[in-house]
């Protein structure tokens, strides 16, 4: 084979895996069977809105109880999967490394979800990055990762609606009341018209307790967006 085909070939058809580094079974996969297995997908029963996995249940999907007491701002969300190992260490390495490499494994994660689909009409919004970090960091991963999710719908992607107005601290260090108020204020929204009465699949790395997503979906609502559908492609289960 010619020598530009053999490196076209590498880069198209990864041949190890991005985890383990293991040989990849199957051609173009950059997660190994094992990897890819370890994988622990978040599925049904799930609860309707918030996505909740449902252990010991044998009902179909409904209503978790903390939905029941009080329904979040978004539509619905899902989770590709759980946050923890390979998930993780992807998400991670992109994140804080700013590692692109792992992107095709993540394209093989996201592609575990099933069932989605998206009109022409529908928006697209990766939760933003205050300017400061974004220029600290060099790009949002949000916004990757909304590519992989929707590789189609590109042109559906919006990246000047939402903004980041106020700069916060990381929400991980604070509890559930600090996260709010922290949040509060935290984004607006420009060029309404470009949502409105659409729905718009808001797209994040990881769900943890969900304050971020719902502060986005309340400004996106008032702004006159039809429904926010929240995508990521890991959750933290709290108490798991
Ligand atoms: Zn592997
Ligand atoms: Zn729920």
């Amino acid at each position: 084979m010619v020598k530009w085909l053999v490196v076209a070939q590498d880069l198209l058809f990864p041949l190890s895996c991005t985890i383990c580094s293991l040989a990849t079974s199957a051609p173009g996969s950059a997660l190994c069977a094992d990897c890819l297995e370890d994988v622990r997908l978040i599925s049904s029963p799930l609860c309707t809105v918030c996505g909740l996995g449902m252990r010991n249940s044998t009902a179909g999907d409904h209503l978790c109880g903390s939905c029941l007491r009080k329904r979040p701002p978004f539509h619905s969300a899902r989770a590709v999967a759980h946050y923890q190992e390979p998930v993780s260490t992807l998400l991670h390495n992109l994140k804080y490394q700013g590692d692109m490499s792992v992107l095709p494994a993540l394209q093989a994660v996201v592609d575990l979800l099933p069932g989605m689909s998206i009109g022409e009409d529908d928006r697209i919004i990766p939760v933003p990055l205050h300017v400061r970090r974004l220029r600290a960091r060099g790009f949002n991963q949000a916004k990757l990762l909304a590519e992989l999710f929707f590789p189609e719908n590109k042109n559906q992607i919006l990246l000047d609606c939402l903004e980041r107005s106020k700069h916060t601290e990381p929400q991980t260090k604070l509890d559930g009341v600090a996260r709010r108020k922290n949040l509060r204020s935290a984004f607006a929204v420009h060029k309404a018209e470009q949502i409105k009465e659409r729905t718009v699949f808001l797209v994040d790395d990881v769900l943890t307790t969900g304050t971020t997503v719902a502060e986005c979906s309340k400004v996106l609502l008032a702004a006159g967006a039809g429904s926010v559908k929240v995508l990521t492609v890991a959750r933290v289960v709290i108490g798991a």
